[in-house]
């Protein structure tokens, strides 16, 4: 597994998971065969995350090859992404409390044993131990393991969820605020209340091609509760005077500026923000830091490509930009954060189109967002 923090290596990537392995996607997504055989899933997330491939080119080149009815599961994957982000934006309160939770367990890191074995890779669980290992050096975990992993530290390890999604933000390079905490959420069961994911022995068992047995696990935990229920706020977003738009800020969500419309329009100049771990309230891996500093990099060697000026920015000069109006959107995180707690107050987001187009539908369940998919990849 490498992953190259450049464009061209995730377009070729891409182009070759569709080539070679999207036919059999719904069949083999399930299995993790090691991290030295990753073709039956795309490994897109670490891209996709910072918007350097985007949702509508990865359906463009996938439909361009397979009918709808053959990717469908694939598509429904990559849009469980914008309907998290989705579901997330329209109930800004929920990353808030998860950040308060954070501060609340402080302590934690420091007295809890099973806390401090857990992290070190260092439990009575061997394949827990195996995908910290994994966790801290490849920066990514298959989507079961997530699952599988989450499972054991909540209900077997009884560990704190919020603990647990603090070290996937640290280590993961697609860690993203909204799949990473709904993700942690839905497996204690506080996303569909009552209803919470155990993993089994069994189920690892098969799903690794039988490298672990008789794992040692908690079978009958209740799912985790919580007397805070969030309820979703409407969405009610237009991008307008896009023409007025010649400079603009960008966040590591947007690495694929170069692609967008404003090019085509009046945009001359882009300011790139780098938000390293100075500001950070999740403090992350220097190796994620790295790799979020790269995408930056080669963000703006593709704008030099194209004529357009830019400049690499420290997330604390944002005040001194005080006569760039636009911005684009950097979504519930730590950018947005940074920008409510400075109160730079005078900035105009402008949105991507698939999210103006796929958030409206996150107010209820994804079974409700599914629906809808036909209609989103129309308009797209
Ligand atoms: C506890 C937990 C934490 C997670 N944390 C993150 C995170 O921080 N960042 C992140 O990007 N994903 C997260 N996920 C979702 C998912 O595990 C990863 O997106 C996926 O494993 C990435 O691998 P891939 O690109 O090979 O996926 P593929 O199976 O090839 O799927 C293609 C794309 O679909 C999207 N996708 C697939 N499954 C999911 C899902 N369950 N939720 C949201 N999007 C999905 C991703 O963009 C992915 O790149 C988490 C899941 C769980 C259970």
């Amino acid at each position: 597994m490498n992953f190259h923090p450049t464009k061209s290596h995730s377009s070729a990537h891409l182009q070759n998971f569709i080539d070679n392995h999207l036919k059999n996607y719904a069949y083999e997504r399930n299995y993790d065969y090691g991290d030295n055989n990753r073709e039956n899933i795309s490994c897109m997330s670490p891209y996709i995350s910072h918007g350097v491939i985007q949702e509508k080119e990865i359906f463009k080149l996938s439909l361009k090859k397979y009918s709808f009815e053959i990717i469908e599961k694939f598509i429904q994957e990559v849009l469980w992404r914008s309907y998290w982000k989705g579901w997330l934006e329209l109930r800004p309160i929920l990353w808030k409390d998860y950040l308060k939770d954070l501060q609340d367990l402080e302590n934690q890191k420091l007295n809890n044993s099973n806390y401090l074995k857990a992290i070190s890779g260092n439990t009575s669980i061997e394949c827990f131990n195996d995908w910290v290992i994994e966790l801290k050096k490849n920066h990514y975990l298959h989507n079961h393991t997530r699952m599988w992993f989450a499972s054991i530290w909540i209900f077997t390890l009884k560990l704190p969820w919020q603990l647990g999604a603090e070290l996937f933000m640290k280590y993961l390079f697609d860690g993203d605020p909204a799949s990473n905490t709904l993700g942690w959420r839905w497996v204690a069961g506080l996303q569909t209340i009552g209803k919470h994911y155990l993993a089994s022995s069994s189920n690892i068992n098969k799903y690794t091609n039988n490298k672990y047995r008789d794992i040692p696990l908690e079978n009958h935990s209740s799912a985790i509760t919580s007397d805070k229920s969030y309820s979703a706020e409407k969405f009610n977003v237009k991008n307008t005077q896009l023409n007025d738009v010649k400079e603009i800020i960008v966040f590591d969500n947007y690495l694929s500026v170069e692609e967008d419309k404003l090019c085509d329009l009046n945009l001359r100049k882009v300011y790139l923000i780098e938000n390293d771990n100075t500001h950070r309230m999740i403090k992350l891996d220097e190796d994620v830091v790295k790799f979020k500093k790269d995408l930056l990099i080669d963000q703006a060697n593709r704008l030099k490509d194209k004529n357009i000026d830019y400049e690499i920015i420290q997330i604390d000069k944002l005040k001194l930009l005080n006569n760039i109006q636009y911005a684009y959107y950097p979504t519930i995180g730590e950018n947005l954060d940074f920008i409510s707690n400075n109160n730079i107050e005078n900035l105009k987001f402008v949105y991507r189109d698939m999210d103006l187009l796929a958030w409206p539908y996150c107010e209820k369940g994804f079974f409700n967002f599914k629906k809808n998919i036909p209609t989103v990849l129309k308009s797209i």
